[in-house]
């Protein structure tokens, strides 16, 4: 089950569940959209691999107990805020290579 980390671990940004500016990375890495496009060039700081949207967990519940008053996001705050200049010479060649293919 994802843990739908509650804020961007680059900028803090929150993120609460039912955010569609939420990108993760198959690991869970978790950024926000503008971090994902302005910043990290569509490549994680911590895999190298792409990012995709969050899904929503419903808040309802719709069917069989699966939503968030059963299984709530994660409270647990990872801020670990990317070196610009690192993550520039890490993704030189990573951003050209499309994450199907890295
Ligand atoms: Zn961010
Ligand atoms: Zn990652």
């Amino acid at each position: 089950m994802l843990e739908l980390r509650p804020t961007c671990e680059n900028c803090n940004k929150p993120l609460p569940p039912e955010s569609t500016e939420a990108r993760i990375c198959t690991y869970e890495c978790t950024f926000c959209a503008a971090c994902v496009d302005g910043i990290l060039h569509n490549v994680c700081p911590n895999c190298g691999g792409g990012f995709v949207p969050r899904p929503v967990r419903p808040s309802q519940n719709w069917k069989g107990d699966n939503f968030l008053g059963k299984d709530p996001a994660s409270t647990k705050v990872k801020h670990r805020p990317v070196d610009p200049a690192a993550h520039e010479k890490f993704t030189e060649k990573l951003r050209r290579i499309p994450p199907e293919k890295r």
